[in-house]
This record gives structure tokens, C-alpha cells and sequence, in this order.
């Protein structure tokens, strides 16, 4: 069992976490609902009439954004996901096995849904 206190600080932990996650999203995508996650990477105006040899630059850089942003947009379900499940007996529980999972990795990481065995290897 996790004490209500520590709930608390985690709350507190996941909201500011994606407080700034929103900031970082925001700071290079606009929002659009029709786009998965929610979000569209975009480019500086201006940018399209670029000189052919750079078109490959470009396009590795907003291949990155969409990399980032995809990253960005999965960590910011996680948390929505812990702070749906917070005030819930199955918070703190590991997905796969069920086994509590340990607080001392909730401390690092409040959004994690797996104990260190079932945790998912990037
Ligand atoms: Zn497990």
C-alpha cells in the first residue's frame, strides 16, 4: 500500500512533469485533434523554398521533431494515465504480474505501470 502522503507528492510530481512536457510540445507543434497524439510538428515559415541540396537537412529535422514529439505525446499518456489510476487500488501495481511495484521506482519514475522485470526495454 502507498501511503496518501506519497500519493500526494507524486501527484504533485506527474502534474508539474507535464506542465513542462506541454511547454516543450507546445514550442514546436500546433495543436490539431485530427492528428494522432494530438498535436502537428511544424516548420518555420519560409522554410519551403529551400535550395534542393538542403531538402534532405530539412527533412531530417522534422523527421526529429516527429521523433521528439511522438516521444513527448507517449510520456504525457503515461502520466494522464497514473493520475487516472492514482486514487485507485491498481496504481502502484505492476501491469503484467500484478506485483506491487517497488516505491523506491515509483520515486524515480510515479508513471510506471511495471515492476523493474516487466518494465519495457527502449
Ligand atoms: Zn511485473
Amino acid at each position: 500500500m502507498i501511503p496518501d502522503s506519497t500519493k500526494q507528492k507524486f501527484k504533485q510530481m506527474l502534474g508539474e512533469e507535464k506542465e513542462r512536457l506541454e511547454q516543450d510540445l507546445h514550442g514546436f507543434t500546433r495543436e490539431n485533434k485530427a492528428a494522432p497524439g494530438g498535436h502537428d510538428s511544424v516548420m518555420e515559415e519560409g522554410q519551403l523554398e529551400i535550395a534542393p541540396e538542403d531538402q534532405a537537412e530539412q527533412v531530417t529535422e522534422f523527421e526529429k521533431r516527429k521523433t521528439l514529439e511522438t516521444m513527448l505525446e507517449r510520456r504525457i499518456d503515461e502520466i494522464d494515465h497514473a493520475l487516472s489510476i492514482i486514487d485507485t487500488d491498481a496504481y502502484g501495481l505492476c501491469d503484467v504480474c500484478h506485483a506491487e511495484i517497488p516505491l523506491k521506482r515509483l520515486e524515480v519514475n510515479p508513471a510506471a505501470t511495471t515492476c523493474i522485470d516487466h518494465a519495457p526495454r527502449h
